[in-house]
């Protein structure tokens, strides 16, 4: 299949571009497109069969359930058989945003979008282009995450071409997303609400709203292999670069010092080391390995690849870089990473959610 990848203003979509990529949708087929969160891999959501080629395109398994994106509040009656009063709360304030709502499923949502699952995920973007183009298709569009199965989600136009040439119709390029991590992800079905997977609104935001919010604990760790999860694609793999990382967690200057020694031991050996830092912390990295580096070179260029993932000072850069950071070790083939550790603040948890899965839970505290 040959792909096209589109150019479009990210402001003021052209009618022309977006209507021929609704056309695609409901044609069947599928289109790649910018939201707030990251790019999704878009198709009729009501169409079994486009269901069917997302899994296909993405390589993920079919019980992984997508999420149903909506442009107007009105397109909720069709898809959900109820709404409960904790879900119109957190709508009136959260949409169009990064946000996803679990409901009960009506019968025209076909179990080949959930997943079997007797529940759907449904969540109002708010980027121009992705609502312009659920308008233009007048259909619901199922969008996961436009990436490969178990690799880092894609942030720019460029990574979902990576992953995505030759497997789907057509690409919008809107250019880069704005936050960078998938929507929090809200299951209303229960009681007590229960944040399923942490984003853009926290579990403190959450806690304003509602007063009372369980946390899945398939958000914070790793998922007992043997444990039933809410929803199946909690049990998977996600976000894993191709080298083996390790994060490293306690007071930042001995976090540094640790990552140095690691660094340096893995260089003697030889091998391609890939550290993830931040702007305050680069130059102490450049100091420090500065002779490791030189003697590990032998002939070689790149052994060393430190990565700047953002500012301390705006959380908001870490979570943006994050799954582009990751991409990069590919590209620069490394064999070990370290990463500093950022919890804390509005997006800590949904950074760290992201972080902790890349790199298989291996953490050291210290
Ligand atoms: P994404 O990869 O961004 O498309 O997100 C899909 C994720 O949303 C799945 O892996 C699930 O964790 C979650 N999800 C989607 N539908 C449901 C559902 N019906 N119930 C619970 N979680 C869901
Ligand atoms: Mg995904």
């Amino acid at each position: 299949m040959n792909t096209q990848l589109i150019l479009i203003d990210k402001e003021a979509p052209s009618a022309a571009e977006i209507q021929a990529a609704a056309q695609i949708i409901r044609a069947g087929g599928l289109v790649a497109f910018p939201t707030e969160t990251v790019y999704g891999l878009g198709g009729n959501a009501l169409d079994p069969t486009a269901a069917a080629k997302i899994y296909a395109a993405k390589g993920r398994p079919s019980d992984n359930p997508l999420i149903a994106h909506i442009a107007d509040r009105e397109e909720l009656e069709e898809l959900v058989s109820e709404i409960p009063a904790a879900a119109e709360k957190l709508m009136d304030l959260y949409w169009p945003g990064p946000m996803t709502l679990v409901f009960p499923k009506t019968d025209k949502v076909p179990y080949g979008t959930t997943g079997g699952l007797e529940t759907v995920a449904v969540r109002m973007p708010s980027h121009p282009v992705a609502r312009a183009l659920i308008r233009a298709a007048g259909v619901p569009i199922a969008a996961p995450s436009a990436n490969l199965s178990g690799r880092p989600s894609p942030t720019k136009a460029e990574h979902v071409f990576e992953d995505m040439d030759g497997r789907i119709e057509m690409i919008l390029d809107g250019g880069e997303v704005g936050i960078g991590l998938e929507s929090t992800i809200i299951d209303v079905t229960g009681e007590v609400p229960s944040l399923l997977r942490p984003g853009f609104i926290s579990e403190e935001m959450l806690k304003d709203v509602l007063g009372q919010v369980e946390v899945d604990a398939a958000s914070v760790g790793p998922m007992d292999p043997e444990a039933q999860p809410k929803a199946p694609g909690m049990k998977y793999r996600h976000y894993a670069p191709k080298a083996d990382m390790t994060i490293i967690r306690g007071d930042q200057n001995q976090v540094i010092k640790t990552i140095c020694d690691k660094a340096e031991r893995a260089l003697g050996r030889g091998k391609k080391v890939g550290i993830v830092c931040t702007e305050e912390s680069l130059p102490v990295y450049e100091e420090r390995l500065q002779s490791a580096m030189t003697s590990a070179k032998a002939g070689e260029d790149d052994v060393l690849h430190l990565a700047v993932i953002g500012s301390r000072k705006d959380p908001s850069t870490i979570a943006h870089n994050l799954f582009d950071v990751l991409r990069s070790f590919d590209g620069m083939q490394v064999d070990r990473i370290y990463s500093e550790s950022f919890e804390g603040g509005q997006l800590g948890d949904a950074i760290m959610n992201r972080l902790k899965k890349a790199a298989g839970y291996h953490i050291v505290d210290v």
